[in-house]
């Protein structure tokens, strides 16, 4: 089957970008519902305005309809006393322009058509002169009397710019027209007149022709108007004349202007945020990636880790464990998280040393350089490990509890036994079978000098006895200290046998072959727990034979060390310091073992002397030899702090 390649952290990421489709949909949601709402409240504001507008013309026309009737209703009350003379004319229409009733004119026509009165005095042709019967007045004038009743003319120009039209009433007396009164509305004058200042404020008013011309206007200083005005037919008058209301473009209420702006600004701040905020959420989802890969790629590194891995927080919990640690206790992870001391792969016979242990690491006094334990596997085994503890520093530099890594040394610890039991035994045989050879040798080579000073001897008694002359007894004599001579010989010979005669004398650095001797030393000083503590001058140089020196160096550390059998573990230290002064270097090798009883103190140097079941006792005999072969001094005293110290002292090479 085929498998698809793992996914890379970049499509791990752009997965979870549909997600982003939400917000997107929300803010262009939200941004439309607000243009909606912006546009339903316009298009509300609009109608309203525009049902004002409506209301308002149709007010205006009932208005002027209401104007132009009463007007009819004056002219109509004009009687004789008023068409007689001028004065009475002119105070009658004085009466009637003063009620605002937007006449510009009035004139009296007899039944004849001839103007009788006029107020202003009128020129115009159509009245007073001829002009014939298709001036809109005349047809007027006809009409009104012989229908009897108001009709209004047709809107003419007045000069350039004006326009006016006229009502013609007709005035009856006694069932018979006499007369004609003609009201003159000048239509820019009466739009002013009739318009109040508050319609003028919000509309441009205009009356318009049959033709579409505009024919008077009421209007502020030309401003700015909307298209879209209102037109509601003006009768009277009549002809085709119609109202005409435009509205001003009125600015809009700032309340609103200033609730779109803020709408705006918000729907930008949200945008803005909503990109910072998509900005630092894929930042975080990389780097939650990353930090999901190095930490799977850290666990595989720990799972595949022959070493044991344990941290504990700062009370001493289990936090975490790998799968080798799990492995060397035969318990699982989810066993061992959470455990307090003790803890299960505690091995029971060293409970005390192991919680000591323990105690030290969390109070921050563990040994820096590792240390050796004994543990318990589940199966009841028991493990050697090799320990070493770190502190755990947590993200923010603190210190957060302890780490540590465990080695599995059983199968080491079991070999160093097997090899260092091994080299007991050949040692003990080598020096068992060196012993019986000396022995041998020794008694085959004193064998016969004793037993020739023996003979010597006893004849020279039987001489004695018999009262030989003594001359006689001076020969055997003179043979059995022959005898006795070579026997002297003979040792002198096994005992330059016995140490190294053809001692090879060169500079030798004396901390050098301290560091030799230590390392021959290493596995017992490791496997008895002990800490060594050095304070070496390296310029202590002497004449000297660096085998011999190296050997006596062996023989007093191996004494330190199996002197301390019985001191307690966390007391095993050996001290040694080597100093230089006045000519002469000086080592001293400090334990803290059993110490020497003053009662074998005189004895300690004799060779074959030992207070060790196992003891052959040539060790210090042999140092003292060697050490005083290099024209040096070994001594010992007793230890302040307990044990004992050795001390050699060497001449040095003159500088
Ligand atoms: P061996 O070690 O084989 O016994 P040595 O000549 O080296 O022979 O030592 C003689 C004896 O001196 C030892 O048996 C021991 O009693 C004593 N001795 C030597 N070194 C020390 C020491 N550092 N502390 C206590 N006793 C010691």
């Amino acid at each position: 089957m085929e498998t698809s390649p793992p996914p890379t952290s970049a499509e791990r990421v752009s997965r979870w970008r549909w997600l982003w489709i939400l917000p997107r949909l929300a803010f262009i949601l939200f941004v439309g519902g607000v243009a909606l709402l912006l546009w339903m409240s316009d298009r509300a504001d609009k109608e309203e305005r525009r049902a004002t507008l409506i209301s308002d013309i149709l007010w205006l026309e009932q208005n002027l309809r209401f104007h132009l009737t009463r007007n009819e209703e004056v002219l109509g009350r004009i009687d004789a006393a008023h068409t007689v003379s001028a004065a009475a004319f002119e105070s009658f229409a004085r009466t009637v322009f003063g009620f605002e009733s937007g006449l510009r004119q009035l004139i009296w026509l007899g039944a004849d058509g001839a103007v009788r009165q006029a107020h202003p005095i009128t020129m115009d042709p159509s009245l007073v002169g001829d002009a014939g019967e298709a001036v809109p007045s005349r047809q007027s004038f006809r009409l009104a009397r012989s229908l009897g009743k108001p009709v209004y003319s047709r809107a003419y120009p007045y000069f350039t710019n004006d326009w006016q039209f006229e009502v013609h009433v007709p005035v009856s007396r006694e069932g018979s027209v006499v007369g004609v009164a003609i009201g003159v509305y000048r239509i820019r004058d009466l739009l002013g007149d009739s318009v109040p200042w508050w319609l003028a404020e919000r509309y441009r008013i205009s009356v318009i022709g049959d033709s579409g011309k505009v024919l008077g206007t009421r209007s502020k200083v030309e401003s700015a108007v909307t298209e879209d005005g209102y037109q509601v037919g003006f009768d009277p008058p009549g002809w085709g004349l119609a109202l005409h209301a435009v509205p001003y473009h009125a600015p809009r209420p700032l309340a609103s202007v200033l609730l779109s702006v803020s709408l705006v600004i918000l729907a930008m701040i949200v945008l803005w945020s909503l990109w910072v905020l998509r900005r630092h959420v894929l930042r975080r989802q990389l780097a939650e990636e990353q930090l999901r890969q190095e930490h799977a790629f850290r666990k595989a590194m720990e799972d595949s880790l022959d070493t044991g891995m344990r941290a504990r927080n700062l009370d001493g919990e289990i936090i975490y464990v790998n799968p080798a640690f799990c492995r060397m206790v035969g318990w699982s992870a989810m066993e061992l998280i959470g455990r307090r001391p003790p803890m299960q792969y505690w091995a029971e016979d060293y409970l005390d040393e192991t919680r000591d242990i323990h105690d030290r690491i969390l109070a921050g006094q563990g040994p820096e350089e590792g240390f050796e334990l004994k543990l318990k596997h589940r199966n009841g085994s028991v493990i050697d490990v090799l320990i070493h503890e770190a502190p755990l520093i947590d993200a923010h530099g603190q210190q957060s509890g302890w780490m540590g890594s465990m080695v599995d040394i059983t199968e080491r610890k079991l070999a160093e036994q097997r090899v260092r039991q091994q080299q007991d035994r050949l040692q003990s045989t080598a020096r068992l079978v060196a012993m019986g050879e000396m022995a041998s040798s020794i008694a085959h080579e004193l064998n016969q000098p004793l037993a020739a000073i023996s003979s010597y001897c006893t004849g020279a008694a039987n001489l004695l006895r018999h009262q030989t002359p003594a001359t006689a007894v001076l020969p055997a004599l003179d043979k059995a200290v022959e005898q006795a001579r070579r026997a002297a010989q003979v040792i002198r010979r096994i005992y330059s046998l016995a140490r190294p005669s053809e001692s090879r004398f060169e500079k030798v650095g004396l901390g050098e072959r301290l560091d030799a001797a230590l390392a021959l030393m290493e596995a017992d000083i490791r496997q008895n727990g002990i800490r060594i503590s050095l304070e070496l001058s390296r310029q202590a140089e002497v004449d000297g034979d660096p085998v011999l020196l190296e050997q006596a160096l062996f023989n007093l550390l191996r004494n330190a060390i199996e002197s301390m059998r019985e001191t307690a573990p966390d007391q095993r230290q050996i001290t040694i310091a080597l100093t230089c002064a006045e000519g002469y270097a000086s080592l001293t090798i400090a334990d803290r073992g059993c110490g020497i009883e003053a009662s074998v103190a005189a004895q300690l140097f004799d060779p074959l002397f030992t207070t060790k079941p196992e003891g052959m006792g040539m060790g210090l005999a042999i140092c003292r030899s060697v050490v005083e072969n290099h024209r040096g001094r070994l001594s010992f005293e007793a230890n302040p702090e307990g044990g004992t110290v050795f001390r050699i002292l060497l001449p040095m090479i003159p500088q």
